[in-house]
């Protein structure tokens, strides 16, 4: 199924990268480090891997080629895989969180650059891999910053030690690179040409109160005027809204007359890879294809055929919340240089069309670039894997971008106060401690690495896993906006009084009762592809609980030990009931509220413990347990009694 051979290796001499290439291999042979820069889609992802394979200078060894996003990871690893003729997991693989798809045999090794700084624990010269790409460098996530510094320090250890030369390659598609040039060396620049033609951008009069409607009603106008193969990309920000968007345009285009057949594709980061591969199809003479997707479709995802670009203008990003300590995933406008990259989707094949949802003095005031994230985000994750890296001077770390020195200590205290870390006798400087190593070794949030942890001493170790599996997925409980009622009847009987943890162990319980049976999910409208894979999140944990040499204990059906073990986990982010009917943070004394889909909504319990915080008009936790204070202050007596005394005075 699918293209030929021979069709794939046309359209790989069709890439305009192609005519570079010697240039490009000589120059990646000359060097150390280079810098590569080229527009979307001129094939830098899925080529330049491969010209370095066909043409040795991996010498044999492995090439690690990073991505910030799984998705990214799987469908690029599966196209070169193709284009290779082979099977992935041979020659082309891709190792991903909970999932790794490689073989001894695999030279072409796509990654989340997670994955290889987890791999940089263990080994911190990199030893298997002679070339290391770090992709979409632009992007900034918080762990490809982290691997320039570890990549680069690889690099030099290994020039200094006479091992042999690892090569670092950064890519990006955006222009400003001075800065990584810089900062590898003075490593040479190499741009590529892209093909870009013309683009008309549109703004609006006036400003848009609700991006999803303009989109829609802008996506209609198009299909009613364009001919058929003209296909349109619509930013969103997430699977909810992406969801729902599907759902209206699949409803309302079945009333148009006179129209082309209509595929409607959503994209975003949840989805499992065989429904993302669709995004990839040529459409048929006679359609028309759609694709919803966030901006995972910006940059690291080229879809073909694109001739129209509706671009809501906002984008979902992580960011600090100083009030929990943890991470809120929060809807806010693009940058400029989000906004022109997914312009340029418009006009990669002939010229296009892209209608901005927002007006031009809107654009105007549009921050020029993303923040990287490391300068927005909370840092204790990354912290303990560089300490778990031997690094133990955080604050000297040779950062691209300086985290602020407040945030980093945050992250310390943090890890102090979980246990993760201790001051060395008679030194100021902090060390990882046994417990801290064991935290390390799980790709979780140190909290929840902590909760493990402490579940073995709570004997439910069982029970906690199954939580944190469903918690690691997206939603897996469906809310059809037809069928509101139903679904929130059927969900009905899943819920605890004892709060949401205990409500997705229950749908866990239930699930693994019918042995995952599809059609006892779809009845219950719970997600059965989510909880798939929740159920392999489960059993990546549990091998990583044995490998620590952890028992496995089971509380049954008493809730207690479960709420206490998260209580002792989570206790900075426990907030209490005031006098008002509003809930207080018990870490910063703000005031939050209990999420509308939580089970203890309308529940008034006096304390509480959240693992998940939310922003719309208001703060809200959305997975919580009822939890008594007394646990709390046997968790961590010395933090509580300094927060009460900070009230006081
Ligand atoms: P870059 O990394 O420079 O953005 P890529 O190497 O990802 O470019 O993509 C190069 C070209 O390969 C794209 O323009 C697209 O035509 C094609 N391509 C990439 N991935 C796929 C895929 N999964 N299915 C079909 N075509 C693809
Ligand atoms: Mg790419």
């Amino acid at each position: 199924k699918g293209s030929s051979f021979e069709e794939l290796r046309d359209a790989r001499r069709a890439l305009p990268i192609y005519p570079a290439r010697q240039k490009i291999i000589a120059e990646i042979r000359k060097f150390p480090s280079a810098i590569v820069i080229g527009e979307t889609g001129s094939g830098k992802t899925t080529q330049i891997p491969q010209y370095l394979l066909e043409a040795g200078v991996n010498s044999g060894a492995t090439i690690a080629v990073t991505q910030p996003r799984r998705v990214a990871a799987i469908s690029v690893s599966q196209r070169v895989a193709q284009e290779k003729n082979t099977n992935i997991g041979g020659l082309v693989g891709y190792c991903v969180r909970f999932e790794d798809v490689t073989s001894p045999a695999t030279k072409l090794k796509f990654m989340t650059d997670g994955m290889l700084l987890r791999e940089a624990i263990l080994d911190p010269t990199l030893t298997r891999y002679s070339i290391i790409i770090l992709d979409e460098a632009h992007e900034r996530t918080i762990n490809t910053d982290v691997l320039f510094g570890v990549v680069k320090a690889a690099q030099r250890r290994r020039l200094k030690t006479g091992q042999k030369l690892l090569k670092i390659i950064v890519m990006s598609a955006t222009m400003d690179v001075d800065h990584f040039s810089e900062y590898f060396n003075k490593a040479p620049v190499l741009y590529l040409e892209g093909r870009q033609y013309p683009i008309q951008v549109m703004h609006t009069k006036e400003p848009q109160s609700d991006y999803l409607f303009a989109s829609l009603v802008t996506f209609f106008q198009i299909h009613k005027e364009a001919p058929a193969g003209e296909d349109v990309l619509i930013f969103l920000t997430g699977q909810e809204e992406i969801e729902s968007g599907v759902k209206i345009i699949n409803d309302m285009a079945r009333n148009l007359k006179d129209v082309p057949e209509l595929m409607v594709i959503p994209l975003y980061a949840a989805l499992p890879s065989q429904t993302q591969i669709k995004a990839f199809a040529k459409t048929p003479p006679s359609c028309r294809k759609v694709v919803v997707a966030t901006n995972i479709a910006e940059t690291s995802i080229t879809i073909p055929g694109i001739k129209f670009v509706i671009d809501s203008g906002m984008v979902k990003a992580k960011l600090y919340n100083p009030h929990s300590g943890l991470d809120l995933l929060k809807v806010v406008t693009a940058s400029k240089a989000q906004v022109l990259q997914r312009t340029g989707r418009a006009g990669r094949e002939s010229p296009g069309v892209c209608y901005r949802l927002f007006t031009e003095s809107e654009f105007q005031s549009m921050s020029t670039n993303t923040v990287p994230e490391i300068q927005r985000c909370n840092l204790a994750s990354v912290v303990l894997q560089l300490m778990a890296l031997g690094i133990s001077d955080v604050l000297t770390f040779d950062f691209m971008d300086k985290p602020a020195p407040e945030s980093i200590n945050s992250a310390l205290e943090e890890l102090v106060m979980l246990g993760a870390l201790e001051r060395q006798s008679n030194s100021d400087m902090l060390k990882l401690t046994p417990l801290g190593k064991q935290m390390a070794a799980f790709p979780l949030d140190p909290r929840f690495a902590k909760v493990i942890l402490l579940a073995k001493e709570y004997e439910c170790l069982e029970e906690i896993l199954s939580i944190i599996s469903v918690l690691s997925v997206d939603s897996v409980l469906v809310t059809l906006s037809s069928k509101r009622k139903e679904c929130q009847q059927s969900h009905q009987k899943f819920m605890s009084s004892d709060g949401d943890h205990i409500t997705l162990l229950n749908i866990y319980r239930a699930y693994k009762s019918v042995n995952g049976n599809k059609s006892w999910c779809f009845d219950n409208f719970i997600n059965a592809r989510n909880m798939h894979t929740a159920q392999e999140v489960r059993k990546q944990l549990r091998e990583i609980c044995e490998r620590n040499g952890m028992t496995f204990s089971s509380c049954g059906r008493d809730s207690t030990p479960i709420r206490r073990c998260l209580a002792a986990g989570f206790f900075l982010n426990a907030a209490e009931l005031s006098k008002d009917g509003d809930f207080i943070t018990m870490a910063n004394r703000t005031k939050v509220s209990i999420h509308p889909s939580s089970s203890l909504f309308q529940c008034k319990p006096a304390c509480v413990v959240y693992t998940e915080l939310v922003k719309t008009t208001k703060c809200y936790m959305r997975t919580l347990s009822v939890v008594d204070p007394d646990w709390l202050y046997e968790a961590a007596p010395t933090y509580f009694k300094r927060k009460k005394a900070a009230v006081i005075s």
